[in-house]
């Protein structure tokens, strides 16, 4: 491939796909395909990290892929592929498992959240799951992810395990021929403002695939109706919007719908301000409702033609798996080298 940069992100194939996934992420992958080498994984193994049904696992991943597809990105220039077809993965994290610190893990607050109270009895793998993830990014020595800022500590996480394992095993690196900074120090990719869509039914919460209530987020596959009522249900305040800014502070609900305005309508939150400030939401809600309705819904139906053709999905994730496994067993023949294993 022509570029020198690399780009490696991955969503995990559980839940409901939503409009956080496709603004904070999904949408951000497809300008990058001009610029850099991209691999887009579908994260299966950090799925199972708690509980997925199989058949449902088997679903979320198809969805996921054709969100990738639906979007816009290029199977042909991206590397598109489930990351257990590839098992280079699951061999590199159990090296960082050795290379990483447990009290690393346990500062997590992806961790902390999702475990909450009950962090005796959630699966070791869900506070494993970052050395996974550092193994994936730095599988492909990706110079670059795209990150959301709930990803930031993660990715921090994987430039202290690749920086532990350079240095650890720096004597062994050399012995080898290879070049010292063997795994890159990776940089997280900021394209535009970083939009964190909040929960549609408490603002101090972020839009996620595990919240229970389907009402707190816009799903990928929602038809324009479900889209305009949720919109139009969304939880808010009884003030009509500030002219500026300013006076979206204290208002989280107010600020998550002039936010997720201002990234469909590609414009910044000031300028939609100019626009509806001194409107009530009777005036604010539909014309969100409209927006998010021609931006969505179009990318929903493709959705919905690709899923009908499952095999042509389950293809393309299988020829990026093809190509993706020279470039993890690349890695991975030095990484056994390096670490002393025979073979
Ligand atoms: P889960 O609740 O299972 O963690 P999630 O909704 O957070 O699911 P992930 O698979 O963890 O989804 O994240 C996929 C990508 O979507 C990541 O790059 C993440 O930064 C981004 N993302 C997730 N939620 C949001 C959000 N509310 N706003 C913006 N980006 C988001
Ligand atoms: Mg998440």
């Amino acid at each position: 491939m022509p570029f020198t940069n690399r780009v490696f992100s991955g969503i995990q194939p559980s839940g409901d796909l939503h409009l956080g996934n496709y603004l904070g992420a999904i949408r951000r992958f497809v300008p990058l395909q001009d610029t850099h080498e991209c691999i887009y994984c579908v994260v299966d193994m950090h799925a199972i990290t708690v509980w997925q049904e199989p058949e449902e696992l088997r679903r979320a991943t198809r969805e996921l892929t054709a969100a990738y597809l639906a979007a816009g990105i290029d199977p042909k220039r991206a590397i598109i592929f489930n990351q257990s077809r590839v098992y280079q993965h699951a061999e590199l994290a159990w090296v960082f498992n050795c290379v990483a610190r447990i009290g690393w893990m346990n500062r997590m607050t992806q961790f902390k959240d999702k475990a909450g109270k009950n962090s005796e009895n959630v699966s070791l793998g869900l506070l494993a799951y970052p050395s996974l993830m550092a193994a994936d990014i730095l599988l492909y020595k990706a110079t670059h992810v795209p990150v959301g800022d709930d990803q930031k500590q993660h990715l921090e996480l994987t430039r202290d395990i690749a920086a532990k394992f350079n240095n650890d095993y720096g004597d062994s690196i050399e012995a080898n021929g290879l070049d010292r900074e063997f795994f890159p120090i990776t940089e997280p990719l900021i394209t535009g403002p970083a939009t964190l869509v909040k929960s549609l039914r408490d603002g101090s919460k972020k839009m996620s695939k595990s919240d229970p209530s389907d009402q707190s987020r816009i799903s990928l596959l929602d038809d324009a109706d479900a889209i305009a009522k949720k919109i139009k249900r969304a939880t808010t305040d009884p003030e009509p919007l500030p002219p500026e800014i300013e006076g979206l502070k204290g208002r989280a609900e107010a600020d998550n719908l002039v936010a997720i305005y201002a990234a469909l309508a590609d414009k910044t939150k000031p300028e939609v301000l100019a626009e509806f400030g001194g409107k009530g939401w009777g005036v604010f809600k539909p014309a969100l409702a409209d927006l998010a309705v021609s931006t969505l819904a179009p990318m929903a139906g493709e959705m919905r033609r690709l899923l009908g053709d499952p095999a042509t999905i389950d293809s393309i994730l299988a020829e990026g798996a093809e190509r993706a496994r020279p470039l993890a067993e690349e890695t991975m023949r030095d990484v056994r080298r390096i670490v002393g294993f025979v073979g």
